[in-house]
C-alpha cells in the first residue's frame, strides 16, 4: 500500500517538473481580412478561446469596413469622396495618432500619398509607371498638413485623398491584443505585422522570424517577443517589374515614386503594433542613416529596429541585445549594432 502511494506521489512530482510540463494545445486558425491572410494562435481554456475567436472576427470585420479606402462602403473611401466637405468619423483616434506620426517623422510617413499609390496602380494591381509630369502633379497633392481634424470631423481639400494602409494593421493588432481577454496569444496580421500577447504558456518568449528581403521564403533572424509587436516594411512585399526596373509600394512623399533609400527592409519592434507598422514604413523612406538618427532622437517612442540594405548588410539597434539572433543558415552574417 505504502509502495503504491509512493509511486503515485513520484508520478505526480514528475508531471509537475519543469522538463515534463507540456504546453496546452493552442487554438489555431487563419482568416482573410484587410487584403491579407491572417493567422492566430490562442492559448487559454476552451471557452475563453472561443470567445476570443469570435471577438477577433467581429473586430476585423468592423475595422476592415471603417478603414478601407478601396471598398465602396469603406469609412476612408467616404472621406476621400467628400470633395472638400467635412465628414464625421466614428472614432477619430487612429487618424489623430497617425497625423502625429506623420509630423514626428517629418513627413516620411504621409497618408496623403494615396493619389500617388493609385497612380502607380498599387490599389487595383494594374501597375504602371506615371510620367515625370504626372509625378510632379502628384507630389503637389501630398501634404498631410492640409488635413483638418477638428474633434470628430475631418476635412480634406478637394483633390486630396488619404489611405491608412501604412498603419491600419498595426493599429488593429493593438485593438485585438487589448480585447481578446487572453494572456498568451500570437496574432499574425499578415505581411509581417505580428503582435505577441504575453509569453508562451511555458513562460518563454514568442520567437518570431524576420524575412530575408533577398529570399522572402526564408527568415534571416529571430526576435524574441513578450507583450511586444513587430512589423516589417520591405520592397519585396508588393512590387512590379517593368523594363528591368523594380517598383515597390512604399513611396517617397518628396517624389511620389518608390522610395529608393538604399534599404531592402526595415523591421520595428515595440510594445505598440501601431508604431511598428507606421515607423517601419517611415524608416524605409528615411533610409539607414536618417532612420538610425531618428531612433537616437526619439527614445520616448520606445522602439527598436533592424535594417537590411539593398546590398544585404544587416544593422540592428542596441536595445535588441539578447532578443535578436541570426537564424539557422545565416550564422556567419555580420550584424552591425547601432548605438
Ligand atoms: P506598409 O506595408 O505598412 O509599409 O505600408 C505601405 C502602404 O502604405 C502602401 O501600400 C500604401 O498604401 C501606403 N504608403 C506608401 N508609401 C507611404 C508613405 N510614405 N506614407 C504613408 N503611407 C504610404
Ligand atoms: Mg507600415
Amino acid at each position: 500500500m505504502k509502495k503504491r502511494l509512493l509511486c503515485a506521489l513520484l508520478a505526480l512530482s514528475l508531471l509537475t517538473l519543469p522538463g515534463c510540463k507540456r504546453d496546452p494545445e493552442p487554438v489555431e486558425f487563419s482568416t482573410f481580412a484587410m487584403d491579407t491572410m491572417m493567422s492566430f494562435t490562442l492559448y487559454g481554456d476552451k471557452e475563453k478561446c472561443a470567445i476570443a475567436r469570435s471577438t477577433i472576427g467581429m473586430i476585423l470585420s468592423d475595422y476592415e469596413a471603417a478603414l478601407s479606402a478601396t471598398r465602396e462602403d469603406g469609412g476612408i473611401a467616404k472621406v476621400n469622396r467628400a470633395d472638400g466637405q467635412p465628414v464625421e468619423l466614428g472614432s477619430p483616434q487612429l487618424l489623430e495618432r497617425t497625423l502625429e506620426l506623420c509630423e514626428v517623422t517629418g513627413g516620411a510617413l504621409d497618408i496623403t500619398a494615396y493619389p500617388a499609390v493609385k497612380a502607380w496602380g498599387f490599389t487595383q494591381e494594374e501597375h504602371q509607371v506615371p510620367s515625370p509630369a504626372e509625378l510632379a502633379e502628384l507630389v503637389e497633392k501630398i501634404d498631410y498638413t492640409a488635413i483638418k481634424l477638428e474633434g470628430d470631423t475631418v476635412t480634406l481639400p478637394a483633390g486630396v485623398e488619404i489611405d491608412l494602409g501604412a498603419v491600419a494593421k498595426g493599429y488593429v493588432g493593438d485593438v485585438l491584443a487589448g480585447q481578446i481577454g487572453l494572456t498568451s496569444a500570437l496574432l499574425d496580421l499578415g505581411q509581417s505585422t505580428i503582435t505577441a500577447v504575453g509569453a508562451k504558456p511555458d513562460g518563454s518568449p514568442w520567437r518570431v522570424g524576420v524575412v530575408d528581403p533577398a529570399r522572402p521564403g526564408a527568415c534571416f533572424a529571430v526576435v524574441e517577443l513578450e507583450d511586444m509587436a513587430m512589423g516589417t516594411s520591405g520592397g519585396y512585399q508588393r512590387y512590379f517589374e517593368q523594363d528591368g526596373e523594380i517598383y515597390w509600394h512604399i513611396l517617397d512623399p518628396d517624389t511620389a515614386a518608390p522610395a529608393r533609400s538604399g534599404l531592402a527592409s526595415v523591421t520595428v519592434a515595440s510594445p505598440s503594433a501601431f508604431l511598428c507598422d507606421g515607423l517601419s514604413t517611415a524608416l524605409f523612406v528615411m533610409g539607414l542613416e536618417d532612420g538610425a538618427q531618428f531612433w537616437r532622437d526619439h527614445p520616448e517612442l520606445d522602439f527598436e529596429a533592424v535594417f537590411v540594405t539593398e546590398t544585404g548588410e544587416i544593422y540592428r539597434t542596441a536595445g535588441l541585445e539578447g532578443r535578436f539572433s541570426l537564424a539557422e543558415g545565416y550564422e556567419d552574417r555580420e550584424v552591425k549594432v547601432l548605438e
